[in-house]
């Protein structure tokens, strides 16, 4: 990890949990990692809650987030950030992209994006290609549709996501965008992003004019974070970011993706695999300091 960002400053870290559900010891392992290299290379580490989904997220998860973290011993620095409160700040970014024709209406359900891939693969006889998480590229219904028609329907109340235009984003970017990767030790590389594999992602959903991919570029370079560091679950995505980094003139800062904590299953830990909460192992009578020795933070 670099002694400092890139503008000569501390090194800036972030831990960004979402309260829509109790944390686990996955979480623990971030937040832990994130608080190591903070007092190594002596930055500052803030907390943000990246509550956009307002269907899942709830004030009592988030209160627990903060009950445990403290438990933990982690301490913030700074103002939390609530992502749920700045909703004017993505759909100021996401209008710019807008304006430059990188982004566009998409008015298909689930279940249509299922049937045009089916007719698709019906049709080739080939199996459609999936992005990093397993789910079908969007095949492109609604990217060239009539520019009239869209505003029609959207000023109709149509629902509506609206999406990246990857091939155009990419030929706006102008290059292949690459970003630095540091590990334990300070060592660092230069990946090259591939963003075409996730094809044309969802940057504002249709109950939020925002998505977890947008939202995350605007609130890190708001925020100020120099040095990322996040599981490998996210290492994938971080292509998006880097393009939308480039897209919207913001800095690209360094990142670290820590392994994952599997269960015995081998999958890795999730709210929603009903993976053991750190609340839980609280009430079992384990210690924090028994969880920050279990996961090597002694
Ligand atoms: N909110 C994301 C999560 O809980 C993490 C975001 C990030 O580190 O970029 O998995």
């Amino acid at each position: 990890m670099a002694a400092s960002s890139p503008d000569g400053g501390k090194p800036v870290l972030r831990f960004a949990p979402s309260p829509n559900g109790r944390l686990h010891l996955g979480h623990a392992l971030s937040a832990l990692t994130n608080q190591c290299f903070t007092a190594k290379h002596g930055g500052r580490l803030l907390l943000r809650i990246e509550d956009i989904d307002k269907e899942r997220c709830r004030p009592e998860f988030e209160q627990a987030i903060h009950d445990n973290l403290a438990w933990l011993g982690i301490r913030f620095d700074g103002a939390l950030r609530r992502q749920s409160e700045h909703f004017s700040d993505y759909a100021e970014a996401v209008a710019r992209l807008r304006a430059r024709g990188l982004v566009y209406p998409c008015f298909c359900s689930r279940q249509e994006v299922k049937r045009a891939v089916t007719a698709r693969e019906a049709q080739s006889g080939q199996p459609w290609p999936a992005d990093p998480d397993g789910a079908p590229l969007y095949p492109g219904t609604c990217r060239d549709l009539d520019e009239d028609d869209a505003r029609r329907r959207v000023a109709a109340g149509g629902a509506h996501v609206l999406r990246l235009a990857m091939d155009r984003a990419l030929a706006a970017t102008g290059e292949a965008p690459g970003y630095v990767v540091f590990d334990e030790d300070g060592q660092q590389r230069t990946v090259i992003a591939d963003p075409a594999r996730w094809g044309d992602v969802v940057l504002a959903r249709k109950d939020v004019p925002t998505s977890y991919h947008l939202s995350v570029v605007v609130d890190d370079a708001l925020q100020g974070v120099s040095h990322v560091v996040r599981g490998r679950d996210l290492e994938a995505a971080t292509d998006i970011h880097v393009v939308l980094q480039r897209l919207l003139g913001l800095p690209t800062p360094l990142y670290h993706f820590h392994p994952l904590l599997l269960n015995e299953g081998g999958d890795k830990l999730a709210k929603s695999r009903g993976s053991e909460s750190l609340a839980d192992l609280r009430a079992r009578g384990v210690t924090a300091a028994e969880i920050r020795k279990r996961l090597g933070f002694a």
